[in-house]
Formats: C-alpha cells, structure tokens, sequence
C-alpha cells in the first residue's frame, strides 16, 4: 500500500509539475515517510490531506524591471509561493541566485511547511525569490532591484499574511532595501519581514540563528552516540550565513572546523579555519573563498565544490546549497569515519547519499530539522514586533536552543511510534505531516 500510494502521488505531481525535479525530489521523500502514518489514519486518506498538501494554496510569479549602473534596463522574474496557512501566516525566506525557477521555489516552500510545524510556533509554508544574481552588483543595483521586486510583492504579504525573510543571496542588506520599500508604498511600520536590521525591528540571534540551531540540533545527535564536540573535526560547506555561524558555534564548543567553501571550491586549514578572516572575505568584501590562503599561507584552496567531501571529518554540516552532497562523497565520508552529519542547507544530500548514511549507521541530521532554527527566531523576531519589544541575546538564545531541543525529541519520538527508531528524517516529516494535516482536517475543506 505504501509504495503505491508514494507512486500515486508522485505520478500526479509529475504530471501537474512538469520539469519541476527538485520539488519532485522533496514531495517524494514526505510521501515515503508519511504513506505509513495516513495508512493508519482513514480520515486522512479521505480528507486527501497530502494530496492538497502539495497543491500550493496560491503562486504568484512577476516581471521585475530595474535599470543598472549603466542605465540599461534589466529585467528578472519574481516569485512567490505560498504553500500552506494551516498553522499561521506563510513564513519562508526569499533566495536570490541565476538558478531559481518555479520548481525551486516549489521545492524549498513544500519543505518549510513542514519545518515551520517542527519549530512549536505558529507559522505556515512559503518561498519566494528571483533569478536575480546580487554577486558583482553595486549597492545602488541591489537597492533599486530590491525597490522594484517589492514593488509588486508588497500587494501579496503582510505581517498577518506572508512574512519573508532572507535565503541565499538575501542578507540584512537586501532586507533592509526591501523592507524600506514596503514601508513606503503601504505607510505602515509592520514586521512583514524576518531579518531585519537591529535598529528597526530586527532581533538578536536571528544572524546567528541557522548555524546555531544546527549545531545545537548536532549536539543532541552526538549526545545520542555518548559523544560530544570535543576534539571533533568538522567539515562545513558554504561561507554564507549558516556556515560562518555554524562555524562558530562549532568552535566554542571545542570542534576543530578544518574546511568551508564557496561555489568556485573549498579551503582547508588543519589549524583550524580562522573565522575573522572568513568574516571579512564574505561579510565585508563579498569576497571569494580561495582569498583566505593570501591571509594564511598554510591553508590550502582547491578549484571546485564537491571535493569538501574528501576531508575526512568526524562531523560533515553541509551548508551551501541542494544535491550538493552525492552518493559518491556520502561513501567517502563513511570511508573517512565521519559520524554524524547535520543538514544547515536545505535538501544538500541527494537521496542517495541519505541512504548511504543510514546503512553505515551515520546519525542524520535532515534539514527540515536541523535548519530549523532560521524560521524559529524569525517566528520570535515576529512575536517581539507584536509584543513592540526587543528581548536580549541570552534570552533568545535560549529559546533558541529550547525550540532546537523539542524539535529533536518530535523527531525521535515519531520516527518510534511509527516504527522507524532513530530515523530522524522519517520523524521530521511525521511529526510536521500531523500537526499541519490535524489543523488542515479542523479547518474543513478550504
Ligand atoms: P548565503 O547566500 O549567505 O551563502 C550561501 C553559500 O553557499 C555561499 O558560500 C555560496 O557560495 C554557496 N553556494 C550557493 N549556491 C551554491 C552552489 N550552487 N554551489 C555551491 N555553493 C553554493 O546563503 P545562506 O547561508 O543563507 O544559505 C545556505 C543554505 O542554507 C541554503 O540552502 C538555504 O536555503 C539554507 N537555509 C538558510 C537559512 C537562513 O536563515 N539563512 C535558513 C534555513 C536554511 P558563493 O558565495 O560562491 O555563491
């Protein structure tokens, strides 16, 4: 029954989602993990729970005109999904890369449904972005195309209603451009987006809050193994927002983190990557990676992403971007004795890879669950707005670290009473499936 209910969903989202591979891959993995949980509960399976699920309640896509630097005109496509308000406003972030496309966006709005459900806080599903590539931009680019993308986008959010925040190639500064704009064009002082700036509405930890959710996450999976991050050798891709901040915490727990990287290739510093520098190549100069050898001439750069995987480590925390992690390098970090890996990117382990990690006994960290922690404090940064206060650090860091801890034990405790113990992906995508189709099932057919 199970895989035949998986091919029946498949084979309907193939056909009404053509070309879409990425939101095929996301939607396939649920359905794997939850066929058990709606053959066990009629109602669902009458209700068509997962088959609405995975129908977006609304998909807006738009032109956006800017004029660069030259005064030429430029003109990009704009997206919003928003997938599912079961438990709250549509919450997700907003990605600006060359290679988003409706299948993305589908793919990484279907997944935060159910991370959004994992975090406790009362948020729905959604994504957006555009193809728009901020990388050798200027400021004033930046902001105009950020005015104009707003320009429509505003019509469509609100604080009560859809609530973005950053993704790749979305930080503070894009936030801010966004956030001006809408400001303007609605006259009104509103948290309608997450990651803003401290001095307007943005909170403390939500910079942080990616990287260390995950390693927070990590730590209860290693806890789980009588281990901890002592002494342990970490791999981490990416230098963006949830790799430094990984990094980070990572080093004061006491890891040793030996390799990050961009999408030309990776650094390996045996004495440990030397965070300051990478803060400023990334956050100050928007630079690239192979810069950090110039800084520290023992380190070395290698041309191209994938071989990260080759520096043995005891913990990987994949942290750049999806199907960056294959069957091939999963087999090599078994090889190399690495014993836990943690997701900080969203769906960064190719199915196959996934597989490989739970035949050798590898603790699994998916992303739905582990990266959680982003949507998490940008669910407390909306509260604080609410409430138009602002809370300390070692307040939402506890928070923080709470959320991470409950979305760990939601994990574990599903992945049991379905009968897959210890499969933390099974459990992230039951526990998120029950919470969102228990609200979707109270609310009637809408
Ligand atoms: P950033 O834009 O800050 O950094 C992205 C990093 O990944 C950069 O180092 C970038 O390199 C690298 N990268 C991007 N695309 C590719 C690619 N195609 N191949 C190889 N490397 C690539 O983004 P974030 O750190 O915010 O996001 C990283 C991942 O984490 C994404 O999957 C995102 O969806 C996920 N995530 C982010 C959250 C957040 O709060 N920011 C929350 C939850 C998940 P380069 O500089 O060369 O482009």
């Amino acid at each position: 029954m199970s895989k035949q209910f998986v091919d029946y969903i498949l084979a309907q989202v193939t056909a009404r989602n053509p070309g879409e591979v990425e939101f095929h891959q996301a939607v396939r993995e649920v359905a794997e993990s939850v066929a058990v949980v709606i053959d066990k509960n009629p109602a669902f399976a009458k209700g068509k729970v997962l088959e609405r699920m995975v129908e977006p309640e609304r998909q807006i896509m738009f032109r956006v005109p800017w004029m660069d630097d030259k005064g030429e005109v430029q003109i990009n496509r704009g997206f919003r999904v928003q997938f599912s308000s079961a438990i709250g406003p549509y919450k997700g972030g907003l990605r600006f890369h060359p290679s988003v496309y409706l299948g993305i966006i589908k793919f990484l709005g279907f997944e935060q449904i159910f991370k959004n459900a994992l975090t406790t806080t009362p948020i729905g599903g959604g994504k957006g972005g555009s193809d728009f590539d901020p990388k050798g931009k200027s400021d004033n680019e930046v902001m105009r195309f950020c005015q104009s993308f707003m320009g429509e986008l505003f019509r469509h959010v609100g604080a009560d209603t859809d609530v973005p925040a950053g993704d790749i190639g979305v930080g503070g500064r894009e936030v801010g451009y966004m956030f001006g704009q809408y400001k303007k064009l609605t006259n009104s002082f509103t948290g309608v987006l997450t990651g803003k700036g401290l001095d307007f509405g943005g909170s403390l930890v939500r910079t942080e809050a990616t990287g260390y959710g995950m390693v927070y996450f990590t730590t209860r999976m290693l806890e789980d193994r009588k281990t901890s991050w002592k002494g342990r050798t970490v791999v981490i891709s990416g230098s963006g927002n949830v790799a430094i901040y990984g990094i980070q915490k990572c080093q004061q727990l006491g890891a040793n983190v030996v390799a990050c990287s961009d999408s030309n290739g990776y650094i390996v510093d045996e004495a440990g990557i030397d965070l300051d520098t990478v803060k400023r190549i990334k956050e100050v100069e928007r630079g690239r990676i192979k810069e950090y050898v110039q800084a520290h001439p023992k380190a070395k750069y290698f041309e191209g992403c994938s071989g990260i995987w080759t520096v043995p480590c005891d913990v990987a925390l994949p942290s750049a971007t999806q199907n960056e992690l294959d069957g091939e390098a999963a087999k090599i970090l078994v090889k190399n004795g690495c014993i836990a890996v943690a997701e900080g990117a969203n769906m960064p382990s190719t199915p196959e890879a996934v597989d490989i990690f739970h035949e050798a006994g590898v603790s699994f960290g998916p992303a739905k669950a582990a990266n959680a922690g982003g949507v998490a404090t940008s669910a407390l940064e909306m509260s604080q707005n609410s409430m138009r206060l602002n809370w300390p650090f070692e307040e939402v860091d506890a928070r923080l670290n709470q959320i991470m801890n409950a979305i760990y034990d939601q994990c574990v405790e599903a992945a049991e009473a379905y009968g897959m113990k210890g499969n933390l992906v099974a459990g992230a995508n039951i526990a998120g499936f029950l919470k969102v189709a228990k609200a979707m099932q109270a609310q009637g057919l809408v």
